[in-house]
């Protein structure tokens, strides 16, 4: 027996719009109202959106956010090492000067974003604590 109803949004409750809310996510910012800030920290979400008072600490982002970093820095510095590599045959020291701090510059950027990008999904999503009420504003 199948038991869908767990991740959709309950009818009085109403959609949320999940593209919007993983962009506003990904910009760092509140995925209800896309105005007050995401995270307090580096990778510290608030509690409470600043701007709208949307609860925040419902989010269970977990391993997603490093497992979709490793992923998307790893699908643009692998391809660009070996294209490097290829075309001009340069000495080690020219890869090792170049791809670790590129892969941590790269890891340091997205990491975030896609920690707010996956935290606007769950909440488009209403996963865990996100959908225990209804909207009080429009989206
Ligand atoms: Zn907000």
């Amino acid at each position: 027996m199948s038991d869908a109803r767990i991740y959709e949004p309950s009818a009085e409750a109403g959609q949320r719009p999940a593209l919007t809310s993983i962009l506003r996510g990904f910009n760092c910012h509140c995925p209800s109202c896309g105005k007050g800030k995401l995270f307090y920290r580096f990778l510290k979400v608030a509690d409470n959106c600043p701007e709208c008072g949307e609860e925040l600490h419902h989010h269970r982002a977990d391993d997603a956010p490093p497992y979709f970093t490793i992923m998307v820095v790893g699908h643009i510095v692998v391809p660009m090492m070996l294209w490097l590599e290829v075309a001009y045959m340069p000495p080690i020291w020219v890869h090792v000067a170049i791809w670790p701090l590129l892969t941590l510059v790269l890891s340091l950027w997205f990491l975030p974003r896609l920690k707010g990008a996956t935290v606007g999904w769950q909440w488009a999503l209403r996963m865990d604590g996100f959908g225990a009420k209804a909207d009080t504003q429009d989206i």
